[in-house]
């Protein structure tokens, strides 16, 4: 059963990856669908973010691999609180149509105040 979980909570960490992309660009208006996420400061991309970005945030102590800049903490919380989220839906609901409506709404509020919150910062 521990195996399941794991599987769900690291699917919920590549769908948090994800929602940080959309996170940062939608109040942009950058495109959404196109290329991966970079660093903001050298443009390089964030291949650390490519598998277990939780971990790889850790070891890398935030900082981006080929400048040093420091990443902002918004991707590993936003990617933790996804898969944590997912794993809590999962526990509530098991696999069924009441697991994505719920998945669903989680993800919604994820964008939903991750957007928000990027506004108030950029002000
Ligand atoms: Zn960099």
């Amino acid at each position: 059963m521990f195996i399941v979980y794991l599987i769900v909570f690291l699917y919920g960490i590549s769908i948090g990856s994800f929602l940080n992309v959309v996170i940062y660009r939608v109040p942009l208006g950058k495109n959404v669908a196109k290329g991966r996420s970079y660093c903001p400061v050298c443009g390089n991309t964030l291949s650390w973010m490519d598998l277990f970005p939780l971990l790889s945030f850790v070891i890398l102590k935030g900082k981006c691999r080929y400048c040093g800049t420091k990443i902002s903490w918004q991707y590993p919380i936003v990617e933790g609180i996804t898969g944590i989220g997912f794993v809590f839906i999962f526990y509530l609901a098991g696999i069924n149509a009441k697991f994505f409506i719920l998945l669903f709404i989680w993800v919604s509020i994820i964008i939903l105040l991750g957007i928000s919150y990027n506004k108030k910062r950029m002000k």
